[in-house]
């Protein structure tokens, strides 16, 4: 009995201990776990606060995520939980990537710093920079604790600190989020054909200069509307005036087709504070990989498309070739001479004369600019003067034609020249603030008298006729002569003649010049003639190049001819040579 006691005795202090070890392991366990929760809590706590995408692996998997990776890659910590580095990371057409991951897995790797396209819970791709350390713990697992983060972080900070992808005025996707899509696209998948649509709102900048800020958002805005109305997700707002759609897969049949259904999208005319305003556009068209081998490179060619187009084919589209880009620099390097020209001044100005038909003499001439180029010779204005206005020299080009056309018309009044002169205003000089100053300064600089002088304009798609007609009157009133240029090839001419304080019409050379047997010609020219007589205004006809056009014209009581058939503009010293041949000249043929 006393061994059986002794033997339970036994049994019951080894249960004892076996019991207080236990407790004690279950003690350290849970004070373990307790810890390991602890750590992790505190780790939580930290990370969370973190701008960038924070993650710790073990043997491959993610055992701790923090929020922002969560965000970043689309997936809830959970799920990040059951997956591994292959399962959120593209391998497709990234070799590089597949390698780096194998690396991690196997341990051959202590530190990676890699740029690595994620795919994300939605479907979508996003490309992270990730920095990833391995450390090494008592069993020697393979843990790896890292970053990951965005790439050009300080694109996407908006004002108040978050990240955002989208433009405020327009609500599309902007420039990042476009280049992202690009950089996706082409490197998941360079088989694939993009095509990229650029859209410039062709008058976004004169809206916002001559109307307001406002303004331009709110044609911005109607114009995203209308992009979107077209294409949808597909459209992006990538700067200023430029809007960019993107196409999968398409051909230029296909794109022609959007084009027009685009193009037709403006027909009707946008509201600005409650005025219709009717706004055009231009595209450019490039494709992967055919015009570029890379999004940025894609990008880059539409614009260059869209540049092309404005020059060349303003209001339409045009597709990239690589001709494109050796005629934008050309115009490129005629830019930086023009640049030079008004510094060096290497303009001249000719005189065209223009004959009085009834009195059979030279009474006015037209002043018609010249640049002398170093090494291309002369070159007309039709090719540079677009292009000063364009580039913002024309107000200098402008005054300079001014002041020296008063002084020249002067000198032959004083030598007993009494001869008139018209000089050309670029549309955008007539919106210049101090236009009136200049004329009134340049007449009395030069002495010239008012009277003589006249001040050609021209027709301008969208200009306010009210403002203009306030410019003129002023101008009016200084005692100089407005004539509208070129006219009968505009769409407003009619509300020209009625709103504007005119002096002089001159009909545009196509009228004239035309052949004598095309009976709408002729039609026109004679009524436009009875019309400005019966408005009191005096008529020009240029381009006369034949005795026939000057018979013609004799007949329908036109006042004013200039053309060929009496002189090309001609320099000022030329000028004063050829006036008695030509007086000469006319006395034979009109008497
Ligand atoms: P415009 O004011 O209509 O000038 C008439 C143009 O027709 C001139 O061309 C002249 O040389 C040309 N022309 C005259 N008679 C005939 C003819 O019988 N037959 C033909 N085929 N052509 C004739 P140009 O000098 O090349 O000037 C072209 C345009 O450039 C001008 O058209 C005018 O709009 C602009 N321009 C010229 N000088 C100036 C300037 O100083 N300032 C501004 N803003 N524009 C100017
Ligand atoms: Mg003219
Ligand atoms: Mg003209």
């Amino acid at each position: 009995m006393s061994g059986d006691n002794e033997w339970l005795i036994n049994f019951a202090a080894f249960l004892a201990i076996l019991l207080s070890i236990v407790s004690l392991l279950m003690f350290f366990r849970i004070q373990r776990l307790r810890k390991k929760e602890e750590g992790e809590k505190i780790i939580k706590k930290i990370t969370d606060t973190l701008h960038i995408g924070a993650f710790i692996i073990n043997k491959g998997a993610f055992i701790y995520v923090n929020n922002r990776l969560c965000e970043l890659t689309g997936y809830s910590a959970e799920t990040l939980k059951q997956m591994k580095w292959q399962d959120v990371v593209s391998l497709q057409n990234f070799e590089g990537t597949a390698a780096v991951i194998n690396d991690l897995r196997e341990g051959r790797t202590n530190a990676i710093e890699e740029r690595i396209v994620v795919i994300r819970g939605d479907g979508s791709r996003v490309s992270l920079v990730v920095k990833s350390q391995k450390i090494s713990d008592m069993r020697h697992s393979l843990i790896y604790v890292g970053t990951a983060d965005v790439e050009d972080r300080a694109y996407l900070q908006s004002g108040d600190g978050k990240e955002s992808l989208i433009d405020p005025v327009t609500e599309l996707p902007g420039s990042l989020a476009l280049r992202r899509q690009l950089e996706h696209e082409t490197i998941e998948n360079p088989a694939l054909s993009l095509a990229l649509v650029f859209v410039d709102i062709d008058s976004m900048n004169r809206v916002n200069d001559t109307i307001g800020r406002d303004a331009g958002d709110k044609l911005l805005q109607e114009a995203a509307k209308r992009l979107k109305e077209c294409e949808g997700e597909r459209v992006y707002h990538y700067r200023g005036d430029e809007f960019a759609i993107l196409f999968k897969n398409r051909t230029r049949a296909d794109l022609k087709m959007h084009m027009k259904r685009i193009m037709n999208s403006f027909t009707a005319p946008i509201q600005i504070h409650d005025t219709p305003w009717y706004e055009s556009i231009t595209m450019g068209v490039s494709f992967f990989p055919g015009d570029a081998d890379s999004g940025g490179r894609l990008i880059d060619s539409a614009i260059a498309a869209i540049h092309y187009a404005k020059k060349n084919s303003r209001g339409k589209y045009e597709f990239y070739n690589p001709g494109i880009i050796n005629s934008l620099r050309k115009r490129l390097e005629l830019e930086m001479d023009l640049r030079h020209a008004v510094k060096r001044n290497e303009f001249t100005l000719h005189y065209q004369p223009q004959i009085d038909l009834k009195a059979g003499t030279v009474v006015g001439s037209e002043a018609l600019i010249r640049w002398i180029h170093p090494i291309r010779g002369v070159i007309s204005p039709g090719i540079f003067i677009p292009l000063a206005e364009e580039i913002g020299l024309i107000e200098q080009i402008g005054e300079w034609v001014m002041r020296t056309a008063c002084k020249q018309t002067k000198q032959w009044n004083d030598q007993g020249l009494l001869i008139n002169v018209s000089v050309n205003l670029s549309p955008k000089q007539l919106f210049q603030e101090n236009l009136v100053d200049l004329v009134q300064s340049s007449l009395t600089e030069s002495g010239l008298p008012a009277e003589r002088l006249q001040l050609e304009i021209t027709e301008t798609a969208g200009a306010d006729l009210f403002v203009m007609s306030q410019k003129l009157q002023a101008l009016e009133e200084i005692g100089v002569g407005i004539s509208i240029d070129d006219f009968g090839t505009g769409y407003n001419s009619l509300n020209y003649l009625k709103q504007l304080p005119l002096r002089q019409l001159k009909i545009d050379q196509s009228f004239i010049r035309g052949n004598r047997h095309d009976h709408q010609d002729v039609a026109l020219v004679r009524m436009i003639v009875a019309l400005a007589n019966e408005l009191n205004l005096q008529v020009v006809a240029e381009g006369v190049e034949s005795a026939e056009h000057v018979q013609f014209l004799k007949q329908t009581n036109c006042a004013l001819a200039q053309g060929y058939l009496f002189a090309r503009p001609l320099n000022a010293e030329r000028f004063v040579e050829q006036l008695a041949p030509i007086n000469q000249q006319i006395s034979e043929m009109i008497m």
